[in-house]
């Protein structure tokens, strides 16, 4: 469980930017994207980034391309010399190239693999064969649990997900988790909305299930006949699984078991064979974290004819490959739905972006290591850890001033503050990839051994003592986390750089843009949702009923603030799913201003003296702009809007500043300027 500071799309889904032949020089506060014909208080966002749109127009393999994508493409650049080095095999080395450790040539081999296309266009659908062969074998339900064992250890995604998580009630016990999926749609309500355009992408996304069969060789009216089944099929499973809404409260997954009960629930499907098939534990305790959905699943199994199961399956498994490891059609062809019209792409991702994608994705760690021995410097871990260590005071000072708070509940609050763990850059271990074998030629193989890999590692986990130093993020990251059930933030060294923080600028800027995001992943830990853990990571409310009470009436103030913004034609943002986010930004924000506002007094600083033309409060606050200057699709904004626990970044801007009477005054704004909410909201 992780909640992380902003969305990036899933691979293969929707594209990365442009490759930039020369970098350009990225800044912290740059004074040359400000569009001084904007007035500030009318919209900060606008003032704040209109220089930077005009340079950078939406490349057309993007669906959304921002800072945080420009920052991607540049270390995107930096993976891509690394495997391309690391590829250069053996016999092709020549003097001045040292030979390759064993994490090159798996990281290399793999990048040439996926890079092969004519090899993968030359193997087609053999490498697949084996695995249709299985799901046409399959005759009745009883073959059914090790089929698909066999199934999720290669990373398809049918029916339901399976694998380790820590107890909800005891954060240092690693158990089993059975969840809820086999969905090809984004989540639930993409089969359950009825306005005219959720009709047409299921319209859509059958005719995409369709053209894969007919890809893999399927008959005409066979594969229409199947992709029908298929939509019908998950709609059944989207309607008994809970909304992405109701899945943001720990306690509406938190279902403890044992494996031996949940197996006597599930009277069509052998637990017993799936386990042995997956090599998951056949006893002990787990977690059940939708029941209602493991009820529906039972059912189905009983009651679907076995053409409709091996049809979902084998729609499934080419879903799974789709992406780099079957021919350009099948590739084109999972691009047109997933990034063109789910999320408005018009041109395909190249080749190599998406390899390097794949590989940080796969082994993320040996790649990472290589990058952060050559890109990231140890300084900026150091200066990343004062910044963190400097807004967790902030808080500890601003916990002190709550008027809302009782002074019990306060203790709490700052026990779990103090116990929050740093990780910054990259893992102190790194994980061993010795277990996978990467074959050069096969792509396909190779992205079924590295599933299988990771199915196993994290079952391992299972019945260990939970290891805090393991990271759910690859070191080139651009992002950070911060994890509630080991209370600990996590900042990927990928992040730590322009255009978010620099050791060239100064504080204001920092403190603006990265202080705000450490403070952000900080104040995660006190959302709606992170708040009901304890300082151990434990779901245990440590919470009076009054604080708690006043809590929720303060949220709910900008619960109905993020319901009321229309971010594209009839779609309003959902207050309740962003929630935690809009906590973490507002919070996150004041933090970073009263521990920069510390450290400006401090070092004496003349707050009237200008640079660039602003003084050094405004720099903070376009600092804090800045970074979510953002060029979006209609169509990825809606997605966005319908199922991203973030808000678009235009509100992650104008709608946090407005709650802040303290930027209003760094702007003079009027009281009834746009950019000042009358009413403010405010928790942290
Ligand atoms: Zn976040």
């Amino acid at each position: 469980m992780a909640f992380v500071l902003a969305s990036v799309p899933a691979p293969g889904q929707t594209a990365a930017p442009a490759a930039t032949s020369s970098p350009v020089q990225l800044r912290v506060f740059d004074a040359s994207l400000v569009d001084k014909t904007v007035d500030p208080c009318d919209n900060f966002y606008r003032f704040s980034c209109n220089g930077w749109f005009k340079r950078n127009p939406l490349p057309a393999d993007q669906a959304r391309y921002g800072r945080f994508t420009e920052l991607s493409e540049l270390n995107r650049l930096h993976m891509r010399q690394i495997l391309e080095a690391a590829a250069v095999p053996a016999s092709a080395r020549n003097a001045n190239q040292p030979p390759r450790s064993a994490n090159e040539q798996k990281i290399g081999d793999e990048y040439a693999s996926c890079m092969d296309t004519s090899a993968v266009n030359r193997l087609a659908l053999t490498p697949l064969k084996p695995e249709l062969e299985r799901i046409a074998a399959l005759q009745s339900p009883a073959g059914l649990p090790a089929l698909l064992a066999h199934l999720h250890a290669m990373g398809v995604k049918a029916f339901f997900g399976m694998g380790s998580s820590e107890d909800f009630a005891d954060a240092s016990a690693v158990i089993s988790f059975y969840n809820a999926g086999g969905l090809g749609l984004p989540e639930r309500d993409y089969y359950t909305r009825t306005d005219a355009k959720s009709e047409e992408l299921r319209r859509q996304y059958v005719a995409h299930v369709r053209n894969l069969f007919t890809l893999a060789g399927e008959p005409e009216p066979q594969a229409a006949h199947d992709a029908e089944t298929v939509l019908a099929l998950e709609t059944r499973l989207a309607k008994a699984s809970l909304t992405i809404t109701e899945q943001r409260d720990p306690q509406n997954l938190n279902h403890p078991t044992d494996v031996a009960s949940f197996s006597k629930t599930l009277t069509h499907f052998s637990l017993a064979d799936y386990a042995a098939a997956a090599h998951a534990p056949a006893a002990g305790k787990m977690n059940d974290s939708e029941p209602k959905f493991f009820a529906e699943f039972n059912a189905l199994v009983a009651d679907t004819p076995m053409d409709a199961i091996r049809a979902y399956l084998r729609w499934h498994l080419l879903h799974a490959f789709a992406g780099t490891s079957l021919p350009e059609s099948f590739d084109r062809e999972n691009w047109n739905f997933y990034a063109h019209i789910l999320n408005g792409a018009q041109k395909e991702q190249e080749r190599w972006k998406r390899c390097t994608s794949r590989v940080d994705m796969e082994m993320g760690e040996a790649l990472g290591q290589v990058y952060v021995a050559k890109y990231f410097p140890p300084a900026e871990k150091q200066r990343t850890l004062e910044m963190t260590l400097a807004i967790e005071q902030a808080m500890d000072k601003d916990i002190d001033a709550l008027d809302w708070m009782s002074a019990a509940t306060k203790v709490k609050a700052k026990e779990k503050l103090h116990g929050v763990m740093n990780k910054i850059g990259y893992p102190d271990k790194w994980r061993d990839y010795t277990n996978i074998e990467i074959v050069r030629g096969d792509a396909l193989g190779n992205q079924m051994r590295a599933h299988q890999f990771e199915f196993a590692r994290d079952l391992a986990k299972i019945g260990k003592p939970v290891d805090k130093g393991e990271w759910e993020m690859t070191p080139p990251t651009v992002n950070a986390y911060y994890d509630p059930q080991m209370n600990n933030v996590n900042f990927p060294a990928g992040y730590l750089q322009p255009p978010f923080f620099s050791g060239l600028e100064d504080d204001a800027a920092n403190y603006g843009d990265m202080g705000s995001t450490i403070g952000h992943e900080l104040t995660h830990g006190f959302d709606d949702e992170g708040r009901q853990f304890d300082k151990q990571g434990n779901l245990k409310n440590w919470w009076t009923a009054e604080d708690e009470k006043k809590f929720n009436e303060r949220a709910e103030c900008m619960v109905k603030q993020y319901d009321a913004i229309e971010a594209v034609p009839g779609v309003h943002l959902n207050g309740k799913l962003t929630l935690g986010e809009n906590l973490a930004d507002l919070g996150g924000l004041w933090l970073a201003w009263l521990s920069w506002l510390d450290k400006a007094d401090a070092a004496h600083q003349d707050m009237t003296a200008t640079m660039d033309g602003y003084t050094p409060d405004q720099r903070f606050w376009i600092a804090y702009a800045q970074q979510w200057c953002t060029q979006t699709r209609p169509e990825q904004l809606r997605s966005q809007a319908l199922g991203d626990e973030h808000a678009p970044d235009e509100y992650r801007t104008n709608t946090v500043l407005q709650d802040l009477p303290e930027f209003a005054k760094s702007f003079s704004c009027k009281k009834t300027a746009p950019m000042v909410n009358p009413k403010p909201c405010r928790v942290w």
